[in-house]
């Protein structure tokens, strides 16, 4: 879906789908020099990831390994607890693996802090993240992400994956929703 259909719902567009594919031409170009000689696994984190996950596998230019988790964070209302719950677990063991987590965005922090040391702790020969985007005035705990498309500001954003109550995922490029559509 393009912008032009939503156009009433977004506040600003904040990044088009060209440029996030310029961006992970980039990325795979440092994947693939920092991974070379080792196998890789990447793990996309269900549903947001599954474009960013689509896209850059794609434009790796070597072999790779794809497995899929699913996890929620529970928490009172909207406030992240840090507690997460793993709603699908990986099909792969990853002992003696080289992991890639693949996130559309971290907010808080707290759901890949969570998810990274969980996979470390399964004896993995190393765990890194690459995310598409980062709000770093959220950012409430410190974690080491080796590979991120971009830094936006802090505000609810949609669009490649990322959704408001399930919809706009589709949508080519990433935005800001307008108030008045969650108010
Ligand atoms: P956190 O880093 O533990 O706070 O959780 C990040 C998760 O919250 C992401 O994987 C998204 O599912 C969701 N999220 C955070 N910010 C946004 C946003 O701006 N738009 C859509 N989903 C978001
Ligand atoms: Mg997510």
């Amino acid at each position: 879906m393009e912008f032009t259909h939503v156009e009433g719902d977004l506040a600003k567009t904040l990044i088009t789908e060209q440029e996030l594919h310029d961006k992970l031409e980039e990325l795979a170009r440092q994947i693939e020099d920092d991974y070379e000689g080792l196998d890789l696994l990447l793990v996309g984190v269900l549903r947001g990831a599954v474009m960013v996950m689509a896209d850059l596998s794609r434009t790796l230019n070597r072999h790779i390994e794809m497995d899929w988790m699913a996890v929620s964070s529970y928490g009172s209302g909207t406030v992240s607890s840090g507690v997460v719950r793993i709603l699908k677990d990986l099909d792969t063991d990853l002992t003696g693996r080289h992991v890639l987590i693949v996130e559309d965005i971290i907010d808080s922090g707290l759901t890949l802090s969570w998810l990274k040391a969980n996979l470390e702790s399964r004896g993995a020969a190393s765990v890194e993240i690459c995310t598409m985007l980062r709000k770093p005035e959220a950012l409430k705990v410190q974690v080491d992400v080796k590979y991120c498309g971009f830094d936006i500001p802090n505000e609810f954003v949609i669009g490649y994956g990322l959704d408001y109550a399930e919809q706009y995922r589709n949508l080519r490029g990433i935005a800001v929703l307008a108030p008045h559509v969650y108010n």
